[in-house]
């Protein structure tokens, strides 16, 4: 097969590093299919926004495929049961997350038969439909940013709809080493990723999808170039770029694919794009073409603490411990259990947590960096070179270790992501990032539990507003009946004070 249908047409990314890819373990084999585990832990907490709404009560059997969770929110996205069995629990489970080390999870006992939800209803060809009612049907399977984003996507297609827009983008570029799931699906299943550019397109109305691939996944160009080739759709490009980290990140893929500049705290359809993943993209096709919501994905098991390096398909919910004992288990020395990357990645103390729409990478290593190894600034200004988003880490670093909310702020805090460039360069080994992370996390927690007490404030406003107007109406009842009263006599006054007290009792406990 051939690349030659790839392009290199280029803009320039600022910063960066070409880092060691260690991808050459996990990608020997092709997917592993995890099969159907004894049990399903599945997190009502898995994307961006506000936790779904349980719809499945203890006890209740459900089927693959049956929704168990409701989008709760504007800011939200459905659960779906990845397997058939028995709901047995709905209780706080360990997961990976940044706030928090338990979270409410929907536990399935599962009945190994696999038993999926049989819909009736044959779906119209996506193209006969109005690009809203698609975006419509995208939100309710789920779907959310696979690249690690977790942004429900119909949200984020319902916000692009709304802006003048002209590319789409998907991105395959998977820079952080380690981690090759983006890079498998597109050589295994490269037909489903453009079917989902096709329904992306659509529902977005642009004729330009540009796929970025880099330059050293020559299977996955291959197997993409050739799928295109299949569909004769010349709206979609293939585009080639450089393996350097952070690449694959959504503005720097912006400016690397389209040479324009994502506006800092601005969004890439401030500048006509929208980006989406590769593996969103096939999760959307399956959802629109063969009725399958988000109920699995790819990722990557690896590292020096796993016997059996792969990529693995896994239902959302299967435990990281079932997914590790399928590679074949812990090696001897596997001291670090990470999900995600080693650039990205979070540290989890157990393998209990499950696999979520977001895990791309289940990482076992060795090596830790030794605690009390940091020292003192050196002033040095290395971790400015390398940063892509052109911040001053050693100053955001100073402003963190002084909690100056307004001064991280001003300098850029919230546009930096997270990408570690600085701590790999910091010769004083600061951990510069994770510093970033925590600053960024409990800003986030203030800013929620600000909009907490809003909403409750706001709930007891109307609260009063409708007592208040609940009282005036009884007020102006009364007065109007001692009014028809005292035009009636003596004898329908004596009616009235009898109803009024009939009333009274009846209503009893209502003092309000
Ligand atoms: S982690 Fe943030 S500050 Fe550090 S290099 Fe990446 S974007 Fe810049
Ligand atoms: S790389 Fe480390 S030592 Fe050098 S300026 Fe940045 S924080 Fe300071």
């Amino acid at each position: 097969m051939s690349t030659a249908a790839a392009t290199y047409d280029l803009g320039t990314m600022h910063g960066g590093l070409r880092l060691p890819a260690r991808k050459s373990a996990s990608t020997a084999k092709e997917i592993q299919t995890v099969p159907v585990p004894k049990q399903l832990v599945l997190p009502i907490a898995q994307h961006v926004g506000e936790p779904a709404h349980p719809i499945v009560g203890i006890g209740e059997y459900v089927l693959k495929g049956q929704l168990i969770a409701e989008s709760d929110g504007s800011l939200s996205a459905p659960i779906h049961a990845s397997s058939s069995g028995k709901v047995v629990a709905i209780e706080p489970w360990p997961v990976s997350r940044r706030l928090g080390e338990t979270a409410p999870c929907i536990i399935i006992e599962c009945d190994g038969e696999d038993r999926a939800v049989q819909t009736a209803e044959v779906r119209p060809p996506f193209d006969t439909l109005a690009p809203e009612s698609l975006v419509q049907m995208i939100l309710q399977g789920g779907i959310v940013g696979l690249g690690g984003a977790v942004f429900p996507t119909g949200q984020k297609l319902m916000q692009a709809a709304t802006m003048p827009l002209e590319f789409l983008i998907l991105n395959g570029v998977e820079c952080e080493p380690c981690i090759s799931c983006d890079d498998m699906l597109m050589r295994a299943h490269a037909a489903e990723v453009l079917g989902g550019a096709q329904i992306l397109m659509h529902a977005l109305g642009v004729s330009t999808c540009y796929i970025a691939i880099e330059s050293d996944k020559s299977e996955a160009i291959a197997a993409i170039v050739e799928a295109k080739a299949q569909l004769e759709d010349d709206r979609i490009v293939v585009k080639q770029v450089p393996t350097i980290y952070p690449s694959g990140g959504e503005d720097q893929l912006v400016q690397l694919v389209t040479n324009r500049e994502v506006p800092s705290g601005g969004l890439p359809t401030d500048v006509g794009c929208v980006v989406q993943n590769v593996g969103t993209s096939a999760a959307i096709y399956r959802w629109i073409c063969e009725d399958e919501p988000l109920i699995s994905r790819v990722t990557t098991v690896t590292g020096s603490g796993i016997n059996t390096p792969m990529n693995v398909e896994a239902r959302i919910g299967t435990t990281v411990a079932d997914i590790i004992a399928f590679a074949g288990g812990y090696a001897e020395q596997s001291d670090h259990l990470v999900i995600g990357g080693p650039m990205c990645g979070k540290s989890v103390t157990t393998d209990r947590v499950p696999l979520v729409k977001a895990t791309n990478c289940i990482l076992v290593v060795n090596e830790t960096r030794a605690p009390g190894a940091e020292q003192p600034c050196i002033r040095c200004g290395e971790c400015a070179t390398v940063c892509p988003i052109q911040l001053l880490p050693q100053q955001l670093f100073w402003y963190t270790c002084a909690d100056d909310e307004a001064k991280l702020r001003s300098h850029g805090l919230t546009d930096c992501i997270e990408c570690g460039c600085c701590d790999l360069v910091c010769p004083s080994q600061i951990p510069l990032t994770a510093s970033f992370r925590n600053a960024k996390a409990r800003f986030q927690e203030l800013a929620d539990e600000k909009a907490r007490a809003e909403r409750a404030r706001l709930r007891y406003e109307s609260r009063n507003e409708r007592l208040e107007t609940e009282k005036h109406s009884r007020e102006s009842e009364l007065a109007q009946q001692k009014k028809d009263a005292l035009n009636a006599g003596p004898s329908a006054i004596d009616a009235i004070l009898k109803r009024q007290k009939e009333k009274q009792d009846h209503n009893g406990g209502d003092k309000q």
